[in-house]
């Protein structure tokens, strides 16, 4: 579970982040698989917080 670091109030997790076909993080470079990354929103103060699902870790790195 995701803590706020701004509140420290447990954040929602499994919102998919979406612009104009979905953005992807990649790095930068030959290495690596763009992946997808999700976002979690904090309930009381409404921070967003990117990450990427720990399976996808490694097409990522
Ligand atoms: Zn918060």
């Amino acid at each position: 579970m995701r803590k706020c670091i701004r509140c420290g109030a447990e954040m929602e997790e499994d919102f998919v982040f979406t612009g104009a076909g979905g953005n992807v993080i990649r790095k930068k470079g030959l290495g690596g698989k763009a992946v997808y990354p999700k976002a979690a929103v904090c309930p009381m103060c409404g921070e967003i917080s990117l990450y990427v699902d720990e399976e996808k870790l490694n097409k990522l790195m």
